[in-house]
């Protein structure tokens, strides 16, 4: 294990996928050296019993989405795709939280300075309201600094329920909207056929671009 942060954070997370399988990353540093701010004990629990929790649900709920797929049986549809936000959400973001500390602290590199100036005044604005929101998020939760790119800036967001049918961290590449605005007019209850007709004019192509932008 090493003692420090890795120089790039996306190594230490490549662990966190191995062999066609989701799987528990190594600490970046050692359990202890994030103490006192954040005991050995915690740490140790937190990482090598909770976040094994997550990874081990991820991993069951594909296979099982995978038979589902063979079999064309999608009746536990609803409950495997919760089980995928949950454990899917719950496996990124304790990866992104391990990485989000380091002993002693470290300041932020000057591109993402000078966007903290941009969106929130300053860094000292940024980390009162990231602290302010982090405390007031109700129950069980993350606060999450988060780059939106419509408009190119930074927001600071509070995760109520990472289960609530999202992996944070994905990237969107197609969306159909079945709020019933998107719908009722002309298709009124019947939300499979809109539904259908969304996937005659799903535009693929552009799927494609957001996906080749990501991979890049
Ligand atoms: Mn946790």
């Amino acid at each position: 294990m090493p003692a420090t942060q890795p120089a790039n954070p996306a190594a230490a997370l490549s662990s966190a996928f191995a062999e066609g399988k989701y799987a528990l990353p190594e600490l970046p540093y050692a359990k202890n050296a994030l103490e006192p701010l954040y005991d050995a004990q915690t740490l140790e629990l937190h990482h090598d019993k909770h976040h094994a929790g997550y990874v081990k649900g991820l991993n069951t709920a594909l296979e099982k989405l995978a038979a589902a797929r063979k079999s064309g049986d999608y009746a536990a549809i609803k409950a495997l795709s919760r089980d995928l936000a949950f454990h899917g959400s719950g496996h990124v973001l304790h990866c992104l939280f391990w990485l989000s500390m380091t002993p002693g602290g470290s300041k932020p590199q000057a591109d993402l300075a000078a966007k903290f100036v941009h969106c929130f005044g300053g860094f000292e604005p940024m980390a009162a309201q990231f602290a302010a929101a982090t405390e007031a998020v109700e129950g069980s939760g993350w606060g999450v600094l988060a780059y939106e790119p419509v408009a190119d800036c930074l927001q600071i967001l509070q995760c109520e329920k990472h289960q609530d049918l999202t992996i944070w961290g994905v990237t969107p590449l197609l969306v159909c909207d079945v709020w019933e605005h998107a719908y009722y007019l002309k298709y009124q209850n019947r939300r499979a056929d809109w539904i259908a007709a969304f996937m005659k004019l799903a535009n693929w192509d552009f799927a494609s671009q957001r996906y080749a932008l990501i991979k890049k």
